[in-house]
């Protein structure tokens, strides 16, 4: 059998054991797609530059020196086929050294809003794809983060760091197995490059270690990608990228009719939704919703400065870049999700020319959000039967929440342990564990009592028994997700070359909704030395 990969550079780990050759690899390369459907850019070189009238361009990961494995995920190999493949043959992939068997590494150009501002042309700046694999539910694009510079770097220096990329790692396999749709991750290696970060943009550069992680998608097209060429009125390249993503969304869709735009447009905006009401539900804030940080799929994608609810405050947001204005706010998210819609359906509008029809798809996003996020709401809540009364419920719920600073994941874990006959011990439930502030909480005991009796009183008409609702409930509120302070604690010790605690929180997450009782120690508020420590609360986008 052939190597699966074709002539890349053998590091020094090459020449240990060529075990994989008696090995039966199960992985299947496909033919490329997005390369052979898409235009070229001409120009082979990582020169940072504007790249006219292309989709990507042809680029070379750079060498890495004993690449150091930090961990990898088993069931993303067995998704890609390849666990059966060597360690040695899985780092050189992993790490860009070699390459996958026909493929030509490439990065994408897209463009982007940021912050709310027209950016022009961004692109793969530090993420190169290696290729494409029949997986054994679909077929992935796979891509590694901070493999060195591309044509679309800008003055930035292609790398990531290890610390951005733990957070990365750990959360795209949280989040995929809290059910919220997401970019997968193969792996997280060491380059042994040391990289030169501001993390507190206070004009302190220090060296970190750097890092490259795998990771996989159906595909890395955004917003920003049909952005950049309805800017540059690049009619033909736009349309050639629209139909290449109809067909990674598995829609059959000729585009000889203006109907076929807007088909493809709703189906993006039914994903996005989606995923909006999946953040809300489990309290995940994205933190830089940038339309270059959108995936047509519908998938979380760009890990950055993220963070989840830990008091309840719709008005936080975990990104310090953002603090001011508060754009990215946990409670601003569906609004951001339409605005960047918004901005999709202008990027759409140049080969159609029509706004009537991308304007009836737009008017469905707010009627969709709320009914499936009041549908998601009444879950949480363990209210299944359809009442007219529960928006008010909810309501009530989230400015209690608010007004008195309860850990929002806490919360609903304990309540599905709700009893309605025993309202006041209930509330010395919530008041003994999970109140983030005593203060703000006994303010507003009395408004606690109302409610917990309002909600009681609701339970009563529902059909369900008390154990039924509790585990529906218990399948819909995480126990268990990656405060950020958690990943710190991950970090600081891979620092100091301890990845245990990397693969401890790995292996938590991958159960969020099970008790492990061993792990309680990760169901608590966070502890108060990391209120103020740098990464445990809030994060710059350094990474
Ligand atoms: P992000 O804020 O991570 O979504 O990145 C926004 C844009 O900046 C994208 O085009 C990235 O590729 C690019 N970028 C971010 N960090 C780097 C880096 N270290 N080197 C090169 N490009 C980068
Ligand atoms: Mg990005």
């Amino acid at each position: 059998m052939p190597s699966p990969y074709g002539g890349g550079i053998y590091s020094y780990i090459s020449l240990i054991h060529f075990e994989y050759f008696h090995i039966e690899s199960t992985m299947k390369s496909v033919e490329q797609t997005f390369s052979s459907s898409l235009t070229a850019d001409p120009i082979d070189n990582n020169q940072s530059r504007q790249v006219a009238e292309a989709h990507y361009s042809f680029v070379t990961p750079e060498f890495t020196e004993n690449p150091l494995l930090v961990h990898s995920s088993a069931e993303m190999h067995k998704e890609l086929g390849m666990d059966a493949m060597s360690a040695v043959e899985f780092l050189e992939i992993v790490s860009g050294n070699g390459k996958l068997q026909g493929q030509q590494p490439y990065a994408m150009a897209y463009g982007g809003h940021q912050f709310g501002h027209w950016a022009g042309q961004l692109g793969d700046g530090r993420a190169i794809n290696i290729g494409e694999l029949h997986g054994k539910t679909t077929d992935w694009a796979l891509q590694l983060k901070g493999a060195g510079r591309t044509p679309y770097s800008r003055t930035a220096d292609g790398y990531a760091v290890l610390r951005s990329s733990i957070r990365e790692y750990l959360c795209s396999e949280a989040m995929f197995h809290l059910g919220v749709p997401t970019t997968r991750a193969l792996s997280i290696i060491e380059t042994n490059r040391d990289v030169l970060r501001d993390v507190l943009y206070n004009g302190n550069p220090a060296y970190e270690k750097g890092a490259v992680v795998c990771r996989v998608a159906p595909s890395f097209i955004r917003f920003g990608s049909f952005e950049l060429f309805a800017s540059r009125s690049d009619k033909k390249n736009l349309q050639k990228l629209v139909s290449y993503s109809a067909k990674k969304l598995g829609l059959d869709l000729t585009f000889d009719h203006k109907q076929d735009y807007l088909t493809f447009f709703e189906h993006i905006l039914n994903s996005t939704v989606d995923l909006i009401v999946a953040w809300q539900r489990v309290g995940f804030v994205h933190g830089v919703m940038n339309t270059d940080n959108l995936s047509i799929h519908g998938v979380t994608i760009d890990y950055g400065p993220y963070g989840w609810l830990e008091e309840y405050d719709p008005n936080w947001t975990p990104n310090t870049t953002d603090a001011q204005n508060r754009r990215y706010r946990f409670g601003n998210q569906p609004g951001i999700a339409f605005w960047n819609l918004v901005r999709l359906a202008n990027a759409l509008y140049p080969l159609i020319n029509e706004t009537e029809g991308l304007q009836n798809v737009l008017s469905t996003f707010e009627p969709t959000f709320e009914k499936k996020y009041q549908q998601m709401m009444g879950e949480k809540l363990g209210l299944f039967e359809e009442d007219k009364h529960d928006e008010s419920l909810v309501d009530d719920l989230t400015n209690i929440l608010t007004k008195s600073k309860v850990d929002m994941t806490l919360f609903f874990r304990r309540l599905s342990g709700f009893n309605p006959e025993e309202i006041k011990d209930y509330l010395t439930v919530i008041e003994q564990d999970s109140y983030l502030d005593k203060a703000a909480f006994d303010a507003h005991t009395s408004e606690w009592e109302r409610w917990l009796l309002a909600y009681s009183e609701r339970l009563s008409s529902e059909t369900t028994t008390k154990e039924e609702r509790m585990a529906k409930m218990n399948k819909v509120n995480p126990k268990y997700v990656l405060r950020n302070y958690m990943a710190q604690e991950a970090i600081d010790a891979a620092n100091e070359g301890n990845y245990s605690l990397v693969d401890e929180l790995f292996s938590i997450l991958k159960s969020p909704y099970s008790e492990q009782e061993d792990k309680e120690k990760w169901f608590v508020k966070r502890p108060s030395w990391a209120d103020h420590k740098v990464g445990c609360s809030m994060l710059s986008c350094s990474s």
